[in-house]
């Protein structure tokens, strides 16, 4: 309920000379226990700072400025923040990010967040999908498509406001986030279809549609995320609207290498009352992301399946890590309001993240 009222406080009409939603100044709890006020207020700053990031428009947050809105938000925390520049991720051979952003003339980075409260335990790993704008490159988006796009960083939105969460708890584990940010923008530089683009791993992926950037963003920063040998690892991102067609627009879909870890994730978002849909990823569409010059290609076959289509094509970066993708392109940003919140960015999946990262057995 604390929660929830703070999250109702939170509105997208940020740059309102009078905004349309009146916030109470204080608000009273009576017969609430302590525990339950902070726990609650942890949990709802964490999802407002998630929707606030998200609504925010693309000329404000850009990769670099994303990267700083987190270094403020966590200075001062038990979380430290690593950002890998542009310099950095030539270093690193990140060059699937790097193709994504290379059509705009702001940078890309890679977002790394660290929680130790775990002791020497091996960490957990949440991974956001962060394309911070996504015109669709030179496959182009229609305005209608185009229009919310400053929503496509909501992956890594939920991983900054979940990072949050965790902190705030106190939770007893470790946990590291990792946001990997480009701008999908066209340009005489923009990646082209038709590319095939050496990633991080050395798995090469032929570019068939310079609008299905996320999963090749992901490529990349799922492979930095299992260099540090998470014992299980959760993606988050905007990334089908396939998703949406198959499961409306107020569930997320999870497809998953790992029943366990994937039942954990339904019972805490259960729990939170956040709907949830498994996908299957039976070996059938594994065909489907093969390419006929690289390893895979960016899109599937036609649109059938297409959510779980770009799952398979992630699961070519998470190794033997346990692994849950989480689809949240229908549920992260709202066209109309609910009695319990706004229309805009809703925060979804941080408060079940932290319920997962808090009761996970794995
Ligand atoms: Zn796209």
């Amino acid at each position: 309920m604390v929660a929830g009222t703070l999250s109702g406080c939170e509105q997208q009409a940020i740059y309102q000379t009078e905004p349309a939603l009146i916030v109470p100044e204080k608000i009273l709890f009576a017969g609430i226990s302590d525990d339950s006020l902070q726990r609650g207020c942890a949990v709802g700053e964490s999802i407002n700072h998630t929707r606030r990031l998200v609504n925010e428009p693309p000329a404000v947050i850009y990769p670099e400025s994303f990267a700083d809105k987190a270094t403020s938000l966590f200075e001062g925390t038990s979380v430290t923040v690593e950002v890998w520049d542009e310099q950095r991720l030539i270093a690193e051979g990140c060059r699937a990010i790097l193709a994504v952003g290379a059509g705009s003339s702001k940078s890309p980075r890679l977002l790394i967040l660290r929680y130790e409260g775990g002791g020497t335990e091996k960490p957990l790993a949440l991974v956001g999908k962060g394309v911070t704008f996504d015109s669709g490159g030179l496959s182009l988006k229609p305005s209608a498509g185009m229009v919310d796009m400053k929503c496509d960083m909501a992956g890594a939105a939920t991983v900054v406001g979940a990072m949050h969460g965790i902190a705030k708890l106190g939770l007893q584990r470790n946990v590291i986030g990792f946001c990997g940010l480009a701008e999908n923008m066209v340009s005489g530089d923009s990646y082209k279809l038709g590319d095939v683009i050496e990633t991080r791993s050395g798995k090469t992926i032929e570019i068939l549609n310079t609008d299905a950037e996320g999963r090749v963003v992901l490529a990349d920063t799922l492979d930095v995320a299992i260099q540090h040998e998470p014992r299980a690892m959760v993606d988050l991102a905007t990334l089908t609207g396939a998703c949406m067609v198959a499961l409306g627009t107020d569930i997320a879909g999870l497809m998953t290498n790992d029943q366990g870890v994937c039942d954990e994730l339904q019972t805490a978002a259960g729990t939170e009352g956040e709907p949830v849909w498994q996908l299957p990823m039976f070996d059938i569409f594994d065909e489907k992301v093969k390419s006929k010059v690289a390893d895979i290609k960016n899109v599937g076959e036609g649109r059938w399946g297409g959510a779980i289509t770009a799952a398979k094509f992630l699961e070519n970066f998470v190794g033997d890590v346990p692994w849950v993708h989480i689809d949240i392109a229908g549920p992260a940003f709202a066209d109309g309001a609910k009695p319990s919140r706004d229309a805009g960015a809703t925060g979804v999946m941080v408060r079940s993240l932290i319920r997962w990262v808090e009761n996970s057995g794995v």
